[in-house]
């Protein structure tokens, strides 16, 4: 297979079915291009394009230079976040634009080996920056390009080990054209993300490679990429409080390592409780439970474990001072919580209750 024969398709295929996506508008700047491509595609790890859309316009407009980002008040951060869910991304960002600003006059390092020295970026996302805003040589080799790689090639290696992708991305970098480096390692993401597609089967009859395809040729198209089997989740049981005093819910701040790291949550205890634990939980504190209910269980799936949620929501008397509460959980209302408190998806089956008009009369 000569690489004309592998480039040249998949530009012209590109020119001519690129998705019009908002970190793709054409922009004269190298720095500014960078900056949004440097967010987009950290907003696209382990996030839908579409899911992403809104989110990169909003930080956009709120956040517009990596000056903007470096000073940007961490509960602001996080609420801009809110719902893309992997937090520790918006930390990497903002403390990676600080080192641009305290470090580098401010500018975005253009190649490969100094990106892959701020915090957050890794291999991909280097070599997506420096050839898209860049123009440099570099291969931004994600999932979507193993998939697409290993189907043209027919390459039955597992593409989990590193030194299969190592060989992955100089393979890309010995096909990618030098004057159009970015679009040819957008193209292949692109071929990825809607024709070669993870899920079925792909739509092999739109690709500009169908002809020179070894997979295609032979028929088993899904039998790559070859990835070992995973390791099975890690299932945790909860219990989720709603502690409300009639206008207010109580919340927690996480820790600042680990999961969720620094975010609010609702008071959670491990393991499934019964509602008379619940309640002598709440007594601990120092509130007077009233009435308590259990919510429907939910489930929230992270990518290594996965939380199985029982809730309980319980009215206490209304005397709820911030001062009366044992530990560091306090009351918030609805609209200070919806402005300043991140609440991870993870809790999304519960989060309408922060709106407590919308609970049973006796919670009212
Ligand atoms: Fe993927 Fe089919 Fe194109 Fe091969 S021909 S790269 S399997 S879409």
């Amino acid at each position: 297979m000569q690489p004309s024969e592998i480039v040249s398709p998949l530009l012209e295929w590109f020119d001519l079915n690129k998705r019009d996506l908002p970190w793709r508008q054409d922009i004269a700047d190298p720095q500014q291009k960078a900056y949004r491509v440097w967010i987009s595609e950290i907003m696209l790890q382990q996030t839908r394009v579409e899911a992403v859309k809104p989110y990169f316009e909003n930080f956009l407009k709120k956040l517009p230079t990596v000056e903007k980002l470096s000073e940007v008040p961490d509960e602001e951060l996080m609420k801009l976040w809110e719902g893309l869910g992997y937090y520790s991304r918006a930390r990497n960002l903002k403390k990676a634009a600080g080192t641009i600003m305290t470090e580098l006059d401010g500018m975005i390092p253009t190649d490969y080996d100094n990106l892959m020295c701020l915090s957050g970026i890794g291999p991909y996302t280097a070599g997506a920056i420096s050839s898209i805003a860049f123009g440099k040589k570099a291969p931004a080799v994600d999932g979507n390009v193993l998939r697409v790689v290993t189907r043209l090639t027919a390459d039955s290696s597992e593409v989990t080990d590193a030194k299969v992708k190592k060989r992955i991305e100089a393979l890309v970098t010995e096909w990618m054209p030098k004057e159009r480096c970015g679009d040819f390692n957008q193209a292949l993401m692109e071929l990825g993300a809607t024709v070669c597609v993870p899920n079925g089967q792909p739509s092999c009859a739109k690709c500009p490679w169908q002809g020179i395809c070894m997979a295609h040729a032979e028929g088993n198209e899904t039998d790559y990429p070859v990835k070992a089997a995973k390791k099975k989740r890690i299932v945790e049981p909860m219990t989720v409080l709603i502690v409300q005093d009639g206008k207010k819910t109580l919340i927690h701040k996480r820790e600042n390592r680990g999961l969720l790291a620094g975010l609010f949550e609702f008071p959670n205890l491990p393991g499934h409780i019964s509602s008379e634990e619940a309640l002598s939980w709440v007594c601990e504190l120092g509130l007077s439970p009233l009435y308590v209910e259990e919510l429907d269980p939910s489930r929230h799936i992270f990518s290594h474990k996965e939380w199985e949620m029982k809730a309980y929501r319980i009215k206490v008397s209304d005397p709820a001072v911030d001062g009366r509460i044992k530990g560091d959980s306090f009351f918030v209302d609805t609209e200070d919580a919806q402005r300043n408190y991140a609440i991870p998806s993870a809790f999304s089956a519960y989060t309408k209750y922060l709106n407590i008009r919308t609970g049973k009369e006796r919670f009212d």
